[in-house]
């Protein structure tokens, strides 16, 4: 996914801001990653360049 999404995406929870972690990233896209809602204490994972805001995985 191209960063500049992070600007409209937000957590779809609590509506609160996205912290964007990479992991791998080709031609300015993020591949592989994780989005991190502090609030919510989850990481959306991103993979394949496709962000999951389906399945959040909780933060321990
Ligand atoms: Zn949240």
């Amino acid at each position: 996914m191209r960063k500049d999404l992070m600007d409209i995406l937000v957590c779809p929870a609590c509506k609160g801001q996205l912290t964007l972690t990479i992991e791998n990233e080709i031609n300015n896209e993020v591949e592989t990653g994780a989005m991190n809602c502090v609030q919510c204490e989850v990481d959306y994972p991103i993979s394949d360049s496709i962000p999951n805001l389906i399945s959040p995985v909780k933060v321990t």
